[in-house]
C-alpha cells in the first residue's frame, strides 16, 4: 500500500486525544492543515498585512500580487480558460448562494425549472428553495438508486424545454459516490439549460478541468483541500459572468459613484466587494502548492487503496451495514450500526482518539432516501494509513461491544 510521507507536515497529529494518538478520519468536513499553510498566515499576519487592490504603497503591492497570482493559479488548477473567471468567496456555500442571488434573480421566472438531486448538500438546495418560493419556478429532483448512485434514464426523462439550470454535486459527502458529471451536463446543454456543479469534495483527488467538464459554474472550498477556512471559489464561464449583476456591493467593486449612479468593475471585481481574506487566499495558494507537490493521482491512489481496505474491514462486522455501493466513490464510507445510534458510537470512537463524523452530513433529503435519520461517516486525508484504519476497526469492535 502507498505511503504519501505527510504526516510530519501536520502538526494536528502530534497530540493526544482522550489519551490517544489523534486518529482523524474526518477529512470530508474539514482537511487538516499542513505547516506551509499555517506559516503563511502567520508570516502575513506578521510582515505583510496590507489591503488589496488598493495601491499606493509596497506592502499593499506585495498583497495584491499575491493575491492576484493565486488567482491565476486556481484558474490553472482548474483549467479556466482566464483568471477573470475565478471569483473568490468564503466557501462552496457562498459561491452557490452568488449563483443563485445573482444568475438566478436575474434569469428565472415563473414555470421555468431547476434540477437538482436527492444527494445534494443542503448548501445546493435551501438557496434554491429560497428563491424558488419568491420566483414560482419548480425544483424538480433525480433520484438515487439503493447503490447510491444518481438514476440517468429519470434525469433524461425530467430534461425538457423548463429547465433552464442543473445543479449537482460532483461527489456525495454523504456516500462518497462520484457522478458521471460530464452525462449529466451535456444532457443539460443539449437542452439549452446551464449547470454548477459542487465540486466541495472532489478537488483533492480529481484532476478537474472545466473546459473539459464543459460546466458552466463550479463551486469549491479551501478548506477541504488543505488551506485555510473562509476562502472558496466561484468558476463560471466568462460570458456568463458578464451578464450576471453583483451579487453584493460596496467597495473594491465600483469603478465609480456619484449621488446619482455607480458604475462597476468587470469581473471577478464586481462580485468580490469589500476586502477579502486575502490571509486565506494567500494561505490558499500554498495549500494548491501542497497538493501539486504530492500530485492528485497520487493522492487519489493512496486514498483508493484506503477507503477499499476499509470497506473491506468493515464487511467484516455484521452489525454494520455500509450506505450506498458504487463503485465510483471518493474518499469516503458512510454506515449504520444494527440498534445503535450514530452519535453514540462517535463519542464512543472520540473516547478513544477517533475522529469521524455522526448525523445527517447536511443531507437530510438523501438520509430519507435510504431510511436512516444519520450515519458514522468515515473520511480519509492524505495524512491517513493502514494503522488509522485498523485503529478505528478496533475502537469501532469495543464501541459494539460496550454498547450491545
Ligand atoms: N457541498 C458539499 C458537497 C459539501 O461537502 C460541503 C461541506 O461539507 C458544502 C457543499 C459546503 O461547504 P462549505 O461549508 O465549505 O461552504
Amino acid at each position: 500500500m502507498t505511503s504519501l510521507g505527510a504526516r510530519a507536515e501536520f502538526p494536528a497529529l502530534e497530540q493526544k486525544i482522550n489519551g490517544h494518538s489523534l486518529v482523524y478520519l474526518d477529512s470530508a468536513a474539514t482537511a487538516l492543515k499542513p505547516k506551509a499553510v499555517i506559516e503563511a498566515i502567520s508570516h502575513f499576519y506578521a510582515y505583510e498585512a496590507a489591503n488589496v487592490h488598493r495601491g499606493a504603497h509596497a506592502l499593499g503591492d506585495s498583497a495584491t500580487e499575491k493575491f492576484e497570482d493565486v488567482r491565476a493559479s486556481v484558474a490553472r488548477l482548474i483549467q479556466a480558460k482566464d483568471a477573470t473567471e475565478i471569483v473568490f468567496t468564503k466557501g462552496t456555500t457562498e459561491s452557490i448562494n452568488l449563483v443563485v442571488q445573482s444568475w438566478g434573480r436575474r434569469f428565472l421566472r415563473a414555470g421555468d425549472v431547476v434540477i437538482l438531486t436527492e444527494m445534494e448538500h443542503h448548501a445546493n438546495i435551501v438557496p434554491w428553495q429560497n428563491l424558488a418560493d419568491e420566483i414560482g419556478f419548480h425544483i424538480r429532483w433525480i433520484p438515487v438508486t439503493d447503490a447510491g448512485e444518481l438514476d440517468l434514464q429519470a434525469y433524461q426523462n425530467q430534461l425538457d424545454e423548463k429547465v433552464k439550470m442543473v445543479s449537482l454535486t460532483f461527489a456525495s459527502n454523504s456516500l462518497g459516490t462520484v457522478n458521471e458529471v460530464e452525462k449529466f451536463i451535456s444532457a443539460a446543454k443539449s437542452m439549452g439549460a446551464k449547470t454548477l456543479i459542487d465540486a466541495a469534495q472532489v478537488m483533492t483527488i480529481r484532476n478537474v478541468d472545466v473546459q473539459k467538464l464543459n460546466c458552466d459554474f463550479l463551486a469549491f472550498s479551501a478548506h477541504k483541500l488543505y488551506g485555510p477556512f473562509g476562502v472558496g471559489v466561484l468558476y463560471g464561464r466568462g460570458e456568463i459572468l458578464s451578464e450576471m449583476p453583483p451579487y453584493q456591493c460596496g467597495g473594491a467593486m465600483i469603478a465609480e459613484v456619484t449621488k446619482e449612479k455607480t458604475t462597476f468593475l468587470l469581473p471577478p471585481q464586481l462580485f468580490e466587494a469589500g476586502t477579502p481574506n486575502i490571509s486565506g487566499v494567500i494561505a490558499f495558494g500554498h495549500a494548491i502548492q501542497f497538493i501539486r507537490d504530492i500530485s492528485a493521482e497520487k493522492i487519489s491512489k493512496h486514498e483508493q487503496e484506503l477507503t477499499a481496505r476499509l470497506l473491506e474491514k468493515l464487511k467484516e462486522f455484521s452489525f454494520v451495514r455500509v450506505i450506498g455501493d458504487s463503485p465510483s466513490r471518493v474518499n469516503i464510507v458512510s454506515f449504520v450500526v444494527d440498534r445503535v445510534h450514530p452519535s453514540d458510537i462517535g463519542q464512543l470512537l472520540n473516547q478513544q482518539g477517533v475522529a469521524v463524523r455522526t448525523g445527517h452530513h447536511c443531507t437530510q433529503p438523501l438520509m430519507k432516501r435510504f431510511g436512516v435519520t444519520g450515519t458514522v461517516r468515515v473520511s480519509l486525508g492524505v495524512y491517513n494509513n493502514e494503522g488509522d484504519i485498523e485503529e478505528l476497526i478496533r475502537a469501532l469492535k469495543k464501541a459494539w461491544e460496550i454498547l450491545v
